[in-house]
């Protein structure tokens, strides 16, 4: 069904401004108004929660959170983008399987069960759509989810 995305992505945004306040984090949206996309509004929610839940949890205190939404040919592409710790070449792959987490003191410590990315990666898929990760360790991470238009 068609989904104003901007829209959709502005309510789950503003569930997340307390626990980003918290860590001072702004969350800093860029959302282009006229996209629709063709979706479950439902399971799309839980896309950007997933992914936003991640940004806040991993980032640092004090850095921004930018979440862009633009059109790009047939797609709308959503980016979130942090400037957290980032992920390493070796488990940038791995990290969009179950349960898989980056090994390291900081995850353990952030509690979590591995499954969000999963989750997205399933969703996107059924949309017809393409999941992108773009990170390097120390670079911060951004995250680029394409969905088909709806037409
Ligand atoms: P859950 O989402 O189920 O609560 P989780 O956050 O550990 O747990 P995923 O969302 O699937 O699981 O993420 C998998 C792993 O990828 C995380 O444990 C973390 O190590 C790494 N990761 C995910 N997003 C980021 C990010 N924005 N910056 C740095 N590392 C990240
Ligand atoms: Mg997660």
């Amino acid at each position: 069904e068609p989904l104003p995305f901007a829209q959709l992505i502005s309510e789950v945004a503003d569930r997340f401004e307390l626990s980003a306040q918290q860590k001072a984090i702004q969350l800093v949206r860029n959302l282009y108004d006229e996209i629709i996309v063709n979706g479950d509004s439902d399971r799309l929610e839980q896309v950007v929660s997933n992914l936003l839940d991640n940004a806040i949890r991993y980032a640092p205190k004090g850095k921004p959170i930018r979440i862009i939404l633009t059109e790009e040919g047939p797609f709308a592409v959503l980016m979130i983008q942090d400037f957290g710790p980032g992920i390493s070449k070796e488990d940038l792959p791995k990290v969009v399987e179950r349960f898989y987490r980056v090994d390291r003191a900081r995850s353990r410590k952030e509690g979590g069960t591995g499954l969000g990315l999963a989750i997205v990666f399933q969703i996107v898929k059924k949309h017809y759509g393409e999941l992108n990760i773009e990170s390097e360790e120390g670079g911060g991470t951004t995250v680029v989810v394409k969905l088909p238009l709806f037409e």
